[in-house]
């Protein structure tokens, strides 16, 4: 019996059993396995809610740092670099002050659908802040990290945005990358100043540090 148990057993009975007793046994045992995958099913499903952005339905802060930390930790095992972007809205005050905040949430997801639909599968997109949107490239040399800066400049900036009302509006971001593998703070603080060069060149252009 001890040893039964110990290599996992449920439960155990001694002969002679009821049938009986046998049958409420394995119901018991039945719900307790039921009750479990409910939970583990319903943890899986917290934990997915806890890295996406409810309004953009990528992934959140929250996901992006832990997700960093592995792939930069990856990368120093390897030998490796891990590209950072950090994307920008332009001027993105301006479209809540002049079509509303519902508008410009509507700006956010699409500009989030876009710059996603544009990635890799194996990259990660998300948003950082506000307007902020932040990649994580793994195994991309600095040359493809920029394409890929380029590449998510452009696909917000080639079509225009229709609004609810039926209006057009021109969008624009701005890119700051960076490659490496020091700490995710440092390669984002990077990052941000490349962000910063390219808002002081004139926006709608990418950056690197
Ligand atoms: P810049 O080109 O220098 O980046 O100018 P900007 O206007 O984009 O930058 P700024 O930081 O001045 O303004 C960011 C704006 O983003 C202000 C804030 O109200 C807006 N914002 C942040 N989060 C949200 C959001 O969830 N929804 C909406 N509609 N607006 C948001
Ligand atoms: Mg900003
Ligand atoms: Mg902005």
């Amino acid at each position: 019996m001890v040893n039964g148990l110990r290599l996992g057993a449920h439960d155990y009975l001694r002969k002679p059993f009821e049938a009986n007793e046998l049958m409420a046994r394995v119901s018991a045992a039945l719900r307790t396995k039921w009750l479990q995958d409910e939970l583990r099913a319903r943890n899986a499903e917290l934990d997915r809610v806890s890295r996406i952005d409810m309004l953009t339905n990528i992934y959140n802060r929250r996901h992006l740092d832990e997700h960093l930390r592995a792939v930069i930790s990856a990368a120093r095992r390897h030998d490796r670099t891990v590209g950072v972007l950090i994307v920008d809205i332009d001027h993105f005050k301006n479209v809540n002050d002049e079509h509303g905040h519902l508008a410009g949430d509507a700006v956010l997801r699409e500009v989030a659908a876009r710059l996603q639909q544009a990635m890799r599968t194996e990259d990660a997109l998300g948003r950082w802040g506000g307007e902020e949107f932040l990649a994580v490239l793994t195994d991309t040399p600095p040359e493809g990290v920029r394409v890929m800066a380029e590449r998510l400049r452009q696909v917000v900036a080639a079509a225009p945005f229709t609004l609810d009302d039926g209006s057009q509006i021109r969008v624009t971001v701005s890119v700051g990358h960076t490659n490496g593998r020091e700490d995710a703070e440092v390669l984002v603080h990077r990052a941000d100043d490349a962000l910063y060069v390219a808002k002081a060149e004139g926006r709608n252009r990418v950056a690197s540090a």
